[in-house]
């Protein structure tokens, strides 16, 4: 039988899917539940599992979940060692960025970009509120995409006010699991519900105060895309479980970092003030981008200027 997917998880319990679309209960089969595990919840959002079904119960019995390609985790409180599985196999993450109301930083941007390289998925730049860009915004998004599209990650400028770009992000999505982050005012919920209609997310009023919406999402939830696929929606990067990065593995997630730094004198190179560093003179001669390289240094200084 073809594996199911879980698509909503609370404790021993959740929501399947099974690979004909049928939507079951699920629950763990007691042995699978004594298991040890680092992870304080044993079934996650996107894991595949196989079930047998017990008729009297009415309930699908879990009794294997399949080894994830990857997830994505955040501790379950501050002090404890423990984590929680928030998140697992997926395909994108995709960030919904936009220049004005509210306005999201390079900062953000290569911090998102960082963590998920750092649980191998590759981020979909989506630049919202395009009617809106003019002049300044405008260029703006212009020097974000001459940043990021040569580093790989995928650029889209949308506007669910116009509904323009919204089939190229169906296409960027289609039969894939996504996440999708941005901050609260971007119109993540406008997004989700022109690509689930039946789905129906209160969009929020923009807050005068902040000129950020008032909308917040706080659990990680997965939707079936009608056109297929998943987007799992989730909050901001620090609910998301930032990983704590070693300093030393930090640059590994600028890719173009990674791409030259065995060519750095030092082997645990910083790329700061070392001598002989091949970041530090791709730096000066223009081959990196001195704002990918300023962030990677806030980073490294562990600010916490992400806005
Ligand atoms: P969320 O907080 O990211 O879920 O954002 P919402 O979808 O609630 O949208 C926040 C505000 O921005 C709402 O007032 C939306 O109507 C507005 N909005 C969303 N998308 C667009 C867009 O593409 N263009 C414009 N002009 N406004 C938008
Ligand atoms: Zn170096």
């Amino acid at each position: 039988m073809k594996p199911a997917r879980v698509i909503k998880s609370i404790g021993n319990q959740c929501t399947l899917e099974t690979s004909e679309g049928r939507i079951l209960p699920g629950i763990l089969k007691g042995k699978l539940r004594l298991k040890e595990s680092e992870s304080t919840n044993p079934i996650a959002v996107g894991d595949y599992v196989h079930i047998e079904w017990d008729a009297t119960a009415q309930v699908a019995l879990i009794t294997e979940v399949l080894p994830r390609h990857n997830y994505i985790i955040r501790k379950s409180n501050k002090l404890s060692k423990q984590t929680q599985i928030l998140a697992s196999n997926i395909d994108n993450a995709v960030l919904i960025v936009t220049p004005l109301f509210p306005k999201t930083s390079t900062g953000f941007v290569d911090r998102y970009i960082a963590t998920a390289e750092a649980y191998h998925i590759k981020t979909i730049l989506v630049f919202n509120k395009s009617d809106v860009f003019d002049g300044e915004s405008a260029a703006l998004i212009d020097d974000y995409v001459a940043i990021y599209e040569p580093l790989g990650y995928t650029c889209l400028r949308t506007s669910a006010k116009n509904i323009t770009g919204i089939e190229e992000l169906k296409l960027l999505l289609k039969d894939k699991t996504s996440l999708v982050a941005g901050h609260s005012g971007v119109g993540k919920t406008s997004l989700i519900n022109l690509l689930a209609p039946g789905v129906n997310l209160r969009t929020g009023k923009i807050s005068k105060q902040h000129g950020k919406g008032m909308h917040t999402t706080t659990f990680a939830e997965m939707l079936h895309l009608p056109f297929g696929g998943y987007i799992i929606d989730t909050p901001g990067i620090r609910e998301l479980g930032t990983v704590d990065f070693e300093k030393a593995e930090i640059s590994h997630y600028f890719v173009e970092m990674q791409a030259m730094m065995h060519q750095c004198k030092f082997h645990n190179c910083l790329h700061l003030n070392e001598a002989q560093c091949a970041v530090k003179q791709a730096v000066e001669v223009g081959t990196i981008h001195p704002m990918r390289y300023y962030n990677y240094l806030s980073i490294l200084n562990n600010e916490d200027n992400f806005n």
